[in-house]
């Protein structure tokens, strides 16, 4: 008999392992958003809001067997899901996949992607008022920002602020001297080793003033938090051996699964696997897990599977607007060209397109 699988979110591990199960059991998608959200595009979307027509991709035409319940998932169990309004979806196995929140304009805030679209217009509306722009946070996507606000507006009076010592000090400190500079060069202000110590939002912008650990402060017409991501846990917290680790995640087993039931598994951001919170990561977890369900199906069990590795040193790419960045490709570390070409050009939103059947 066909079984049935659940997975709860269309983010990037919910999308590619629908599609890839698709035709070899009965998929039920669960995802309250009408579009897939491509984050990496949501930074460019700040200074571009054009950007978003093709980085916010309908689920419609997804999958041709199973379907994508648009719907917001309130508890699990081993039986199955059970949705917001009370409806039971009842499954063999089931994934959970429901991801991260960050600040608007990374990520929706609600369920409603036309909101999305006014609070990122609303946002950009400010960004063009505003002389001078502060970023607190300089991971991968208050870097990105800063280079982003440079090269399309480089008018701006943009100050990059980080708690840490450098740019990116867990990886070579190659990758992180090179931004530094391109982003000096490109005349952003770097601040490290400060935090900021009256936050006001760290859910959207706002104009104010900052106050330095150093003991100065800093006056912006716009204030970015991007001070990363916390995992969507909630429905996973109430299962049986549920452990939390950093950042909201859920810690799972050697084959993904984060509680007791055996037939429920979470990957992605929301599940602290060993991997980084990235779609790098997500790539390597999801062929996992589709290569393991596809051997449920078949009949073998979970423990005779090969467990799940993460990836230790994973590439990491940072572009600096659609001409610049540098990137960790494990081998080495590449400049402008490379981190131009496979990223910072398209940001991926052609590969997500064709992921998601329209082009
Ligand atoms: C601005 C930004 C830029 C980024 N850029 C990069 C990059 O360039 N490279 C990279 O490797 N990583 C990047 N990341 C990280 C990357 O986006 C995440 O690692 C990735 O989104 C994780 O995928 P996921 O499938 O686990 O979850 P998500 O993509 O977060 O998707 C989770 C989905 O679950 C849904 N959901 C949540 N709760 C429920 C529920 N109760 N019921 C049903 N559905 C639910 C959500 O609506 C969402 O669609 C970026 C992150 C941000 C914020």
């Amino acid at each position: 008999m066909t079984k049935c699988i659940i997975i709860v979110g269309g983010g990037y591990v919910g999308v590619q392992l629908a599609k890839a199960l698709d035709d070899k059991a009965e998929v039920t998608l669960i995802e309250p958003h009408s579009h897939f959200v491509h984050a990496p595009a949501m930074i460019r979307a700040v200074v571009d809001p054009q950007v978003l027509d093709q980085a916010l991709i309908p689920y419609d035409d997804l999958l041709k067997n199973g379907k994508v319940l648009r719907a917001r998932a309130e508890s699990i169990d081993a039986a199955g899901v059970t949705l917001e309004d009370g409806t039971e979806v009842l499954g063999d196995y089931i994934v959970v996949a429901t991801g991260s929140n960050n600040a608007i304009p990374f990520k929706p805030a609600t369920d409603s992607i036309k909101a999305f679209r006014a609070d990122s217009a609303r946002i950009h509306a400010m960004l063009e008022a505003a002389q001078s722009v502060a970023i607190v946070g300089a991971g991968a996507v208050g870097t990105e920002l800063a280079g982003e606000i440079a090269h399309f507006m480089p008018d701006k009076k943009v100050t990059l602020i980080s708690s840490e010592p450098s740019l990116f000090p867990t990886m070579p400190s190659k990758l992180g001297t090179a931004l530094q500079a391109k982003l000096n060069d490109a005349g952003v202000t770097t601040i490290f080793g400060a935090r900021a110590e009256n936050l006001e939002s760290t859910t959207e912008p706002y104009a104010g003033e900052l106050q330095l650990s150093k003991g100065d402060s800093i006056t912006a017409d716009l204030i970015f938090p991007a001070i990363g991501s916390r995992a969507t846990s909630t429905i996973l917290e109430t299962l049986p051996g549920i452990t939390k680790g950093a950042a909201n995640r859920v810690k799972t087993d050697p084959w993904l699964r984060p509680s007791d039931l055996p037939n429920v598994f979470a990957a992605g951001d929301v599940a602290e696997s060993g991997d980084a919170m990235t779609i790098v990561a997500v790539s390597r977890q999801t062929p996992w897990l589709e290569k393991m369900l596809t051997s449920l199906i078949n009949g073998k069990k979970v423990e005779d599977m090969a467990k799940y590795k993460p990836w230790g040193k994973a590439p990491f790419l940072v572009p600096l607007g659609p001409q610049k960045g540098s990137s960790y490709l494990v081998l080495f570390t590449a400049g402008d060209a490379i981190t131009r070409l496979m990223k910072g050009k398209d940001l991926f939103v052609s590969k997500y397109r064709k992921m998601l059947n329209r082009t």
